[in-house]
């Protein structure tokens, strides 16, 4: 089966796409992995890197390529779940997934920012904590400086919130339409909002390991 996880900032999308491709035992196929670890003899190697360091949006047309190749390898013959595509109607026109579900995970404005408010990269090993949600113990133990990223701040998360509140929710309501949505809250910890998914989807038939 062909899943697609959407959801606002911060929802959690990437966990619970996780959590889906180990409980139905397909692949996750996230648009920023698969773009940050093109081989360097890739075609759209030095196009799709250029792009990336201005800090320009990647050409859509060939994240599509990329992705459509991704999902012709044989460990995607049974599905998979993509992560970061369809932000906007225009992907629909690169690549329209033959998708079964939309997994929308909504999460209020508020909490959005709340939790981007939180998240810092450290300067030493480059990973993302959340100091607001996550025990310090997971981090502390690093001797790196914890900052937040110049696109965290708050003007710059509302304006990707409202992206995707016009934009990815007209792509949503798209599939809504077609009765192809499993919408569940991502309030609370990630084993709770995961248990919302699959409630929806032993409603809908859909064999989970
Ligand atoms: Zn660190």
């Amino acid at each position: 089966m062909i899943f697609v996880m959407m959801g606002p900032q911060a929802c959690g999308k990437g966990t619970q796409g996780r959590m889906l491709s180990a409980a139905l035992g397909i692949p996750l196929v996230t648009n920023g992995e698969l773009l940050r670890n093109l081989s360097d003899t890739h075609p759209y190697k030095k196009l799709i890197s250029s792009q990336m360091n201005k800090g320009e949006l990647v050409d859509q047309k060939f994240v599509a390529q990329i992705i459509k190749d991704r999902i012709s390898k044989p460990d995607c013959a049974n599905g998979y779940i993509l992560d970061g595509w369809m932000r906007k109607d225009i992907d629909l026109d690169y690549f329209y997934p033959p998708l079964d579900y939309v997994i929308l995970i909504t999460l209020p404005r508020e909490e959005s920012l709340k939790r981007i408010s939180g998240r810092r990269v450290c300067d030493l090993d480059g990973k993302t904590v959340n100091i607001l949600t996550q025990d310090p113990e997971e981090f502390e133990y690093c001797d790196g400086h914890l900052s937040q990223r110049p696109d965290d701040n708050e003007n710059a998360v509302n304006r990707r919130l409202d992206i995707f509140y016009t934009d990815t929710m007209h792509v949503i309501n798209q599939f809504k339409a077609k009765n192809k949505v499993i919408e569940v809250s991502g309030l609370g910890t990630p084993e709770e909002v995961f248990s919302r998914i699959e409630e929806q989807l032993v409603k809908k038939g859909v064999p989970l390991q």
